[in-house]
């Protein structure tokens, strides 16, 4: 194997560090997505994938950042105001300033996080992940959002956190690679049912709501002709997600209307096409 394929995975030094396969001549989510926010961790064939999809959609790069931002402010609520101290994040992405924890240690330096991804590019860079305040704990778990069960499980899930308290689960800009046919809300109930009362979902999720039809279905083909199964989803479809969860006000808005806290509330909700929600398990 090449060895710009393969990456050592900067890992804790107690740790042995593992070697992963990253396939760059295929594009991977976590890698557009990166390429989309102006990172350095993409490859040619991601680059290409993002720049057709660029090409058809032009607010792509408008569309990560605000999801990125909608996640800071989500984190931030459910750590400061609603007293959140576990968070269990699916599909982390590739590290961005601000990553999660620090967003939430920054409010409650005691909390306690779960990382979970399944891309080794993601993998490779959990260090970046594991920094965590004194009071709290950074864990990093490789699973996949299709195996709920192994995720609920896990040694990382039961060592990290305290299940008779509180858990926010966060699926930001993730759902929308599970398509219909792998039951994407069978697997949020799965998830939420091992979360005991008070618990909360927050979830970022594209749409082609606000954007001509074909648009939406030329991206969605952009990704699925290279193998990254995508599906938009509507406002309906995205409520059918949340079962009979409570909903934070808002509710489910498009991303950038969630509690804004700067000018991005002027920007239109068809550049975001994303949609952002809080919702509280009774
Ligand atoms: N949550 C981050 C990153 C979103 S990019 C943010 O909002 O900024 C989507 C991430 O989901 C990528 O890192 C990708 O590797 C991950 N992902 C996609 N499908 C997955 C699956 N089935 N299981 C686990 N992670 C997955």
């Amino acid at each position: 194997m090449d060895e710009a394929t393969r990456a050592e995975v900067k890992w804790p030094a107690h740790r042995s560090a593992p070697q992963v396969e990253l396939r760059t001549d295929v594009p991977h989510s976590a890698r557009m997505y990166d390429y989309f926010l102006g990172g350095k961790d993409n490859f040619p064939a991601d680059r290409e994938a993002a720049e057709d999809l660029m090409a058809v959609y032009p607010a792509t790069r408008t569309t990560a950042l605000q999801g990125r931002s909608f996640m800071t402010r989500a984190i931030r609520h459910l750590a400061r105001d609603a007293g959140i101290r576990q968070f269990l994040d699916i599909g982390t992405g590739i590290p961005a300033s601000p990553n999660l924890h620090e967003t939430a240690q920054a409010a409650a330096p005691a909390a306690r996080v779960l990382y979970v991804d399944n891309d080794p590019i993601v993998l490779s860079h959990a260090r970046a992940l594991l920094t965590s305040t004194p009071r709290g704990r950074t864990a990093y778990l490789d699973a996949d959002l299709l195996d709920p069960s192994r995720i609920i499980r896990s040694a990382e899930l039961r060592d990290t956190f305290d299940l008779d308290q509180p858990v926010a689960l966060s699926l930001f800009s993730i759902l929308h690679f599970v398509p219909d046919d792998r039951d994407p809300a069978g697997i949020v109930q799965e998830l939420l049912g091992a979360l005991s009362p008070g618990s909360y979902l927050a979830i970022a999720h594209a749409t082609g709501d606000f954007v001509a039809p074909e648009v939406a279905e030329l991206g969605t083909t952009i990704y699925q002709d290279r193998g990254i199964p995508f599906q938009p989803r509507s406002r309906a479809e995205i409520t059918a997600l949340l079962g009979g969860l409570e909903l934070v006000a808002p509710g489910l808005v498009p991303a950038h209307r969630w509690q804004p806290e700067d000018g991005s509330a002027e920007l239109t909700d068809a550049e975001v096409s994303s949609y952002g929600v809080i919702a509280r398990k009774p």
